[in-house]
């Protein structure tokens, strides 16, 4: 019988509606379906960094496509984009090895500023920089509105033909000849040709459902990272570009022009692997709230007269390179599957990327003549040593 869809994209978060836009143009029946809703998982935990400033020249590149994505969203629909800017300041003994990296992202086409911490304090009076010697600035880099991309993906992939199911969680997934049978809550069924996981930290659960166990499962682990939120004493309100703190690992976004969003960038973190299946907390307990606003108050000496204002916690789906796995799972038995997931906490800002990279791959582009080739995102990258680096790793980032 012939399948009820061509594609069939499971999860409708950032990833998976990105995926949805980038298929709406083969002008196949494609269906994007989701337990809950449009950007309802962790798209909207997101801090919503856009940056380019990655140490991995493939990444880079992706990051510069998505970035030039986001900035030229009006014909798909609102992005949000705010550039405040950003920093990233290296000590000394990392000069060299951020100098050459600045070298091959501008090789790139991407735009990177050297600036000196004098600078930097005059851009942004109150901050501190003790200890530091260089700083990169990225003038274009800033935040944007991951609900808001999400839906204008989802919306203007509507417009193009693809039907959305939403409230409906899919259970088991089951390979035939050339169609994929998807079992659904309600007990009702839905066939595609193709089928395309991007539910995240939720992969494995469905793969677990659908008979895969042990080491057989994706090498992708759920771990609970926390925002805080504070309002900046008046002194320090007003536009101020985002900093990147590896020393104290730690990140500091402007949330408009009177709040921080404080973020983590401790890898112990993700060392911790959480249980998607138990409650898990919603806001951040005291201890953490003590340690990061210390960390703040390090490089920030004026946040000490800030307030907490909210929190909110979100899973990243990391791997062990902190790179996605996308892949075709036949090696799994799943003739048909294909999965974009483990994104690794900064899946947002590569959205428009992945979202191409899957649609080529799904539509069998040949590898070699792909826009990035997917076949750098298989799983046996963890297998066969050849895992994505970064030239940062030795600072203590996996980006
Ligand atoms: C606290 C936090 C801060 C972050 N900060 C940044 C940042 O600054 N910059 C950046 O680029 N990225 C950031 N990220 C990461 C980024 O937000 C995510 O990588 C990205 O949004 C994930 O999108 P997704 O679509 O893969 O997953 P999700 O948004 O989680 O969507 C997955 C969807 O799959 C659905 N689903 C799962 N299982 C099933 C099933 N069986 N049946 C049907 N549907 C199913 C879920 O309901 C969900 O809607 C952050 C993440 C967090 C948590």
């Amino acid at each position: 019988m012939d399948p009820d869809f061509d594609f069939i994209i499971v999860g409708a978060g950032s990833t998976g509606t990105s995926i949805s836009y980038y298929l709406r143009r083969y002008g196949k029946r494609v269906l994007l379906i989701d337990a809950k809703g449009i950007a309802t998982g962790n798209t909207a935990r997101s801090s919503a960094l856009i940056r380019t400033h990655y140490s991995n020249e493939l990444i880079a590149a992706m990051g510069k496509y998505s970035f030039d994505a986001i900035s030229n969203f009006d014909s798909i629909g609102f992005s949000g984009l705010h550039q405040p800017g950003m920093f990233f300041p290296f000590p000394e003994k990392y000069k060299e090895v951020a100098r050459e990296n600045v070298e091959m992202l501008r090789k790139l086409g991407i735009r990177e500023e050297e600036r000196s911490v004098t600078d930097i304090v005059k851009q942004f009076p109150g901050i501190s920089l003790d200890g530091y010697d260089y700083v990169v600035y990225e003038p274009l880099s800033g935040y944007a509105d991951p609900v808001a991309v999400s839906n204008s993906y989802a919306e203007s992939s509507r417009d193009s033909g693809v039907v959305q199911m939403v409230g409906r969680e899919v259970k088991r997934i089951e390979s035939e000849k050339g169609s994929v049978r998807l079992l659904l809550g309600d007990g009702s069924t839905i066939t595609g040709r193709k089928v395309i996981l991007a539910t995240n930290v939720w992969t494995n659960r469905l793969l677990e459902w659908s008979g895969v166990s042990g080491g057989k499962l994706l090498p992708i682990t759920a771990s609970l990272h926390t925002v805080l939120y504070l309002k900046r004493p008046p002194v320090l309100q007003g536009e101020k570009p985002i900093l990147w703190d590896p020393p104290n690992l730690a990140y500091y976004k402007p949330e408009g022009l009177t709040l921080f969003a404080l973020g983590s960038l401790d890898p112990e973190i993700d060392k911790r692997p959480v249980n998607i299946d138990e409650i898990l907390p919603e806001t951040a307990d005291n201890d953490y709230t003590v340690d990061y606003v210390g960390r703040l108050i390090n490089r920030i000496p004026g946040m000490g007269e800030a307030t907490v204002v909210s929190s909110i916690t979100g899973l990243y789906d990391m791997t062990p390179d902190g790179q996605a796995i996308i892949s075709s799972l036949d090696y799994l038995g799943f003739e048909g599957v294909y999965v974009c997931a483990g994104l690794s906490g900064h899946g947002f800002k590569l959205s428009p990327a992945y979202g191409l990279i899957t649609s080529e791959m799904v539509t069998d582009v040949e590898p070699e003549k792909s826009t990035f080739d997917w076949r750098n995102f298989s799983p046996d990258r963890f297998r066969n040593g050849k895992m994505l680096t970064s030239r940062y790793s030795e600072i203590g980032t996996i980006y």
